[in-house]
């Protein structure tokens, strides 16, 4: 696997045809391009059709497979308003997550050819994945498709209004970033490491994530989190990292002050 670096998220088709590698004695050929959408990394930003639509034309001319995984593809086709089917036209394999934003507590769905899916199944049994139960897994799968899905704008809305409630505050957000549902908080321009940052949040009754990047946090809002969370979220983060100078080195005894008056 090889990493291409992205612009928010993404890459050009004249960035695939670069990076392709023929086979050699000792060098495996590239088979097949793998991209992600929503972009995790880059804080859920979402690609749009003409760009998906690209990537799959450079892998067709170049005879290469396309792969989409689309963990987060529903809140993709949610941010562009068009149909997941739409954003995952003419990749030969596609998946999505029934366990993040459609809100399973389990389950993740593959599809593609029937071909690639006897492959698929054989794979997932010698890797251990046989599950005679699946049924109850699928039913809540079914239900959040069926029910989950139109709500995913509400996850977007009040991702919007955290991060500009953060914005408000002072804090480092870039209101651009969020087009679904992360807000990418920048705790280093407070003099923080992300671990520093999450004591202090986990403090004050606010769970983030540490990202891929150093220094950077990221808020989900999910099926579960309301308006209500929503505007305690914004003053708890706001109170807990606001007005923190940068330090060289070391740390000022702060610890239990952020959630004294919880
Ligand atoms: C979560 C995630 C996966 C794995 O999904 P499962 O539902 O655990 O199989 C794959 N790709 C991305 C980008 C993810 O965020």
């Amino acid at each position: 696997m090889r990493g291409i670096p992205g612009h928010r998220g993404r890459l050009s088709p004249e960035q695939i045809r670069q990076a392709v590698r023929r086979p050699s004695n000792h060098v495996s050929g590239t088979s097949a391009v793998v991209i992600e959408n929503t972009h995790n990394g880059a804080g859920g930003r979402a690609w749009p059709v003409d760009e998906v639509d690209a990537v799959v034309g450079i892998c067709r001319e170049l005879g290469l497979g396309a792969h989409l995984d689309g963990a987060r593809l529903v809140n993709a086709a949610v941010a562009h308003g068009v149909a997941p089917a739409r954003l995952s036209a003419g990749f030969d394999t596609v998946t999505l997550c029934l366990s993040k934003g459609l809100g399973c507590p389990v389950g993740a769905v593959l599809a593609c050819s029937e071909g690639h899916i006897e492959k698929a199944r054989r794979a997932k049994q010698l890797l251990g994945g046989a599950m005679r139960q699946s049924g109850i897994v699928a039913a809540a799968g079914v239900y959040a498709l069926e029910h989950n899905v139109d709500r995913i704008v509400e996850d977007h809305a009040r991702a919007v209004r955290l991060a500009v409630h953060l914005d408000d505050a002072g804090l480092h957000v870039d209101l651009e970033q969020v087009e679904t549902n992360f807000v990418l908080v920048d705790v280093a321009a407070h003099g923080m490491t992300s671990t520093q940052a999450l004591e202090r949040l986990a403090a004050s009754g606010v769970l983030l994530s540490a990202s891929v990047h150093p220094g950077v946090l990221r808020a989900v809002v999910h099926l579960d989190i309301t308006d209500a969370d929503i505007a305690f979220a914004g003053d708890a983060i706001a109170s807990a990292l606001r007005n923190q100078a940068p330090h060289a080195a070391g740390w000022p005894a702060i610890a239990g002050h952020a959630n004294t008056e919880m």
